[in-house]
C-alpha cells in the first residue's frame, strides 16, 4: 500500500508547517486526490488514522477532496472529464491522452494551532 508512504510525506510537511507557524498542534490536513492518481482515499484515511496517534496530529481531521481527472483536446478546444488515461473528446471523438488534472496528490492545505500546551 503505497498509500502509507504518501502519507508519511504528507505528514511530514503538516509537521513542518506547524513548527514553521510556532504551533504545537495540526487541528486538518485537507488532500485533494485526482482519480487517476492511482491514491485510494480510504487508504490514506486509514494511513493518517494510523500513523497519528501520539504526534501532534492526533485527533486532526483529515479532509480529502476527490478530483475528477480531465483531459484536454486539442481538435476542438473541450476540456473534459475522464476516467482513463486515453480517452476519445465527447465532442469531436479525438483520441486524446492530454491529461491536464486528476492525475497526483496534492495537499491543499495545513491547518495548526497553539493549544498553549
Ligand atoms: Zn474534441
Amino acid at each position: 500500500m503505497h498509500e502509507v508512504g504518501l502519507m508519511q510525506n504528507a505528514l511530514e510537511i503538516a509537521f513542518r508547517a506547524a513548527g514553521e507557524k510556532g504551533a504545537n498542534r495540526v487541528t486538518a490536513l485537507g488532500l485533494s486526490i485526482g482519480s487517476l492518481s492511482g491514491v485510494v482515499p480510504d487508504a490514506m484515511r486509514f494511513s493518517f488514522d494510523a500513523m497519528t496517534p501520539g504526534t501532534i496530529a492526533e485527533g486532526a481531521e483529515l479532509r480529502i477532496e476527490e478530483i475528477p481527472a480531465t483531459c484536454w483536446c486539442g481538435q476542438c478546444s473541450s476540456l473534459f472529464e475522464t476516467d482513463d488515461i486515453l480517452t476519445l473528446c465527447p465532442c469531436c471523438g479525438t483520441p486524446s491522452a492530454d491529461v491536464r488534472d486528476g492525475r497526483d496528490m496534492r495537499i491543499t492545505f495545513v491547518e495548526v494551532s497553539d493549544d498553549g500546551g
